[in-house]
């Protein structure tokens, strides 16, 4: 639809408010030069529970005259004729205030905040020197008429604006212009011109939202789009969750946009909460005690660091929580290496066992095929053991078999792998070494533990081993096993026993047994 469309359906329709008669015919009457004061007061005392109303506000401290106004003429007299007029219209829409509460839109909300925007207003207003103040209150009270006018008329429509406000898609203009192409400055703006209201209250309904564009001559005009734009920021800090960001804001805009001194906007903030309070009993709105500017904005205060201590609680706690579980997760690794460990670890001799052997050498001979590289085994058994044993008992054989490891692995390098074969058998994987590398290392195994004196409790003991070397590359092989391999280094063990014990046997597939 297009903006003329728009207007043409909202002007059309059933559901737009009309103005009481006395409202509508008050306009007519005082947009005419040949009015006089008694005109309006005839016109306005023939209504008399509204002029009752108005004459209550009348002498109200929302004026604060220190005389008592005993008619409708001698307020019109007082107050002014637009301030007369400017109440019947209060009076008038706050009475219509019209509509079921649609889903989303919510109309005594819609009054309530209005009624604020107007009192806001005109205490803005009253703290600007000369300013003409008899309009400002209703057109703060009507500045966002046109928001009520969408949601009547369009009220589906409407629904999706406020949505998507509430979403925070868009901001209230946006999302008004988004779905409808014109916004509720304009609606309003337009439907008041219809009704005949005077120039000084249209301007702040057009320009409510954006002072600035109002380039008109009139001073009074223009102060009063001005109050009216800042009664807004004040009635979003009274009204809003973010009162913070408005109170920054009205703050800065009203000294920037009314010259307002740092003592006058304090004054306001003291004062806005009583008077909306009133202005809600002499309007006949239900209003729950306002709070005070200084409440709300220690409330958001304290709301902020109750969010900020939370977040700090649950940070300390969530660092703690991490601490605690990767020290878990550092010492399950821990116990998880040592039972591994145990797991493969020979409980006497405190050397590899057996079946950590045999996954070893499968590794390792994977990684001498891989790199076509030999790879050798030393199979070593300690000779006449079973005398040993005989001789100085079980005990000391165990002490002799733990030293004779002991000293093996002084000897040997890191990646060499010293594992119990069996009884007083052991075995050792050597990678990446050749067959002399193979047969120094025995030999001087063979040496070092025949030279060794085994010590406890003051006796010395003594033994000897043999040993059986095989080098092998077992890319190089065609019939390579594992078994085979540990089979030929038992062959070269016996040889050595064979030999007279004491003796390290080497073996390779090319030179079969020999000895360097
Ligand atoms: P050889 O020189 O031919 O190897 O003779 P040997 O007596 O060492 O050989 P044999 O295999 O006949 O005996 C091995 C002995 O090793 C038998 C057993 O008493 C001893 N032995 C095996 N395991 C242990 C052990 O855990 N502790 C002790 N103290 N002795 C063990
Ligand atoms: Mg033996
Ligand atoms: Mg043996």
């Amino acid at each position: 639809m297009s903006q003329k469309d728009i207007l043409q359906t909202v002007l059309e329709s059933d559901e737009l408010p009309t103005l009481p008669t006395v409202a509508s015919k008050l306009i007519s009457l005082t947009s005419r030069e040949d009015t006089t004061l008694s005109d309006i007061a005839d016109l306005v005392s023939q209504d008399i529970s509204l002029s009752a109303k108005i004459l209550k506000v009348s002498n109200s401290s929302f004026y604060s005259f220190p005389q008592q106004i005993g008619s409708i003429k001698q307020a019109i007299s007082i107050l002014g004729t637009n301030a007369v007029r400017s109440l019947v219209l209060s009076f008038s829409f706050l009475t219509i205030k019209a509509g079921k509460d649609k889903d989303t839109f919510d109309f005594e909300k819609f009054w309530e905040r209005s009624l604020a925007s107007a009192v806001a207003s005109k205490l803005i207003l009253d703290k600007v020197e000369g300013a003409d103040t008899e309009e400002v209150f209703i057109s703060g009270l009507l500045q966002n008429i046109g928001e009520l006018i969408f949601a009547q008329t369009f009220a589906d429509k409407y629904e999706e604006v406020l949505t998507a406000v509430n979403d925070n898609q868009y901001d209230l203009l946006a999302a008004e212009e988004s779905i409808f192409g014109v916004n509720h400055c304009f609606i309003g703006y337009e439907v008041a011109k219809n009704w005949g209201f005077p120039d000084i209250l249209l301007q702040p309904l057009l320009y409510h939202h954006n002072p600035a564009q109002f380039n008109g001559s009139s001073k009074n005009i223009a102060d009063t789009v001005k109050a009216v734009y800042l009664s807004d920021l004040l009635t979003n800090l009274l009204f809003s969750d973010k009162p913070e960001d408005y109170h920054k804001r009205f703050r800065e805009e009203a000294k920037q946009l009314l010259n307002l001194t740092n003592e006058e906007i304090e004054s306001i903030f003291q004062d806005v909460h009583i008077h909306i309070k009133k202005a809600g009993e002499y309007f006949g709105l239900k209003i729950k005690n306002p709070k005070s500017v200084n409440e709300i904005l220690q409330e958001a205060n304290v709301r902020l660091n109750l969010i900020n201590l939370d977040y700090d609680q649950m940070n300390k706690q969530l660092i703690r929580a991490k601490i605690e579980l990767e020290n878990l997760a550092k010492e399950l690794e821990e116990k998880n290496r040592i039972l591994d460990n145990l797991a493969n670890i020979d409980g006497l001799t405190e050397v590899y066992n057996h079946r950590y052997f045999q996954n070893a050498l499968d590794q390792e001979i994977n990684r001498a095929t891989r790199n076509d590289e030999t790879i050798s085994l030393i199979l070593t058994d300690i000779d006449h053991f079973k005398k040993f044993n005989d001789t100085y008992g079980h005990q000391i054989g165990d002490f002799i078999l733990r030293e004779f490891c002991a000293t093996m692995k002084a000897i040997l390098r890191q990646y060499d792998i010293l594992a119990r074969y069996g009884g007083e058998e052991f075995v050792i994987i050597l990678p990446s070494t050749d067959e002399q590398g193979a047969y120094t290392a025995a030999e001087k195994l063979r040496e070092e533990i025949d030279s060794t004196v085994f010590k406890l409790d003051g006796e010395e003991y003594h033994v000897t081993a043999s040993f059986g070397v095989v080098t092998i590359n077992p890319a190089g092989e065609e019939d390579f096993s594992k078994s085979w391999m540990i089979g030929n280094a038992d062959e070269a063990l016996y040889e050595a026993k064979k030999q007279g014990r004491n003796k390290v046997v080497c073996w390779s597939p090319k030179k079969k047994w020999y000895k360097l």
